[in-house]
């Protein structure tokens, strides 16, 4: 089987955005499309943005004109494979992509999206819009949206049927998601997120920070590990002077996350997490490593729970102390209770006799 009609994907799509555009184009959605294809019906539920198996690709390069590399590059695999640390025993386990959709009760970010963007003439969904570091639409200068603004669905046009073709269109309760209200972005969060997805998508190799990094992989687990810091120190008054030293305001109100954990925080707080990494990328690394001294920063508290860590973070925890604040010896404090009368008798034939 070939599809009677072909769809061009675009350099920056993402798989499921082609592949629905593609169902579309053919009388289809999504879902039927995924098990012509594949003959099995729940793979359509699974990220294929992240990662798509090896013979899962190969059947459908046999269906249309796309190479087996072209359709791998439309998921985020290549970049996962460049960014994620070499270490992770599963590079797909990498934490910097938005996780999709429902996970038990707990209701996950999904995907992202530029209402203009979505009012382009072809609309189509964004590899970018995956990141978790992704906040605003460098285009068009806006905050990324990521539900409904008429019922608070998450955006998820994997889910649309036969009868919704309008990828723009909420899968829930069809609201035409071109007319959400349109936000200002971080202005800090936007410039660390335009070189972020520089390194990413357009293979930038030069990292231009003060604060210095090895190569790519130690960027961005370094800032995942800054991100987890900060949001950590963020309400502990012993470390507000530590954060005013960074420019770091403590002005913003989180809303409450399900585990802490970057890609799990809103857009909102997303986009004020990456505002602070910001300005810690702003030191050259032998002064970031003094003012955390200056301040008592543990290599616990920085290393938070990261099993793997950065090159830089372990050349910044080779600088801190972990000692521990010891406690002051526990002194047994005697209690002077008033003796009694016979007590006391006692006590004074025992004086009579040296009198
Ligand atoms: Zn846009
Ligand atoms: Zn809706």
């Amino acid at each position: 089987m070939r599809f009677d009609i072909e769809v061009k994907p675009f350099y920056d799509e993402t798989f499921s955005s082609w592949f629905f555009r593609t169902a579309i184009a053919n009388g289809t959605d999504s879902k039927s499309l995924a098990l012509a294809v594949w003959k099995q019906n729940s793979l359509w539920y699974r990220d294929l943005d992240k990662y798509i198996p090896h013979d899962l690709i190969i059947q459908l390069s046999n269906q249309t004109m796309l190479s087996y590399q072209q359709i791998e590059n439309l998921t985020l695999s290549p970049i996962i494979k460049m960014l994620a640390p070499d270490s992770l025993a599963n590079k797909y386990k990498w934490g910097l992509l938005l996780p999709l959709g429902q996970k038990g009760s707990i209701r996950t970010n999904g995907l992202s999206f530029c209402p203009k963007c979505l009012s382009e003439e072809i609309p189509y969904i964004k590899k970018e819009w995956k990141t978790a570091w992704c906040v605003s639409c460098s285009a068009h200068d806006v905050q990324l949206v990521t539900t409904c603004e008429k019922c608070d669905h998450i955006f998820s046009p994997h889910t649309l049927s036969f009868e919704q073709t309008e990828i723009y269109r909420c899968a829930n309760c069809d609201y035409d998601l071109r007319n959400s209200k349109l936000k200002q972005a971080n202005k800090n969060a936007t410039k660390l997120q335009s070189r972020l997805s520089k390194l990413a998508f357009e293979n930038k190799k030069q990292i231009s920070f003060p604060l210095h990094f090895k190569n790519k992989q130690d960027l961005f687990l370094s800032l995942n590990i800054f991100i987890s810091f900060i949001a950590h120190i963020y309400h502990k008054d012993k470390y507000r002077t530590l954060l005013e030293e960074l420019h770091i305001a403590t002005i913003h109100k989180f809303t409450k996350s399900n585990n802490s954990t970057f890609c799990r925080y809103n857009i909102i707080d997303r986009g004020y997490l990456l505002s602070c990494a910001y300005e810690i990328f702003q030191y050259d690394t032998e002064t970031l490593i003094s003012l955390l001294q200056k301040y008592n920063v543990s290599k616990k508290i920085l290393r938070r729970t990261y099993k793997t860590v950065s090159p830089t973070i372990t050349y910044i925890l080779s600088k801190l102390d972990d000692s521990k604040i010891r406690k002051p010896p526990r002194t047994v404090k005697k209690t002077i209770t008033p003796k009694s009368k016979k007590e006391v008798e006692a006590l004074f034939d025992k004086i009579r006799t040296a009198l």
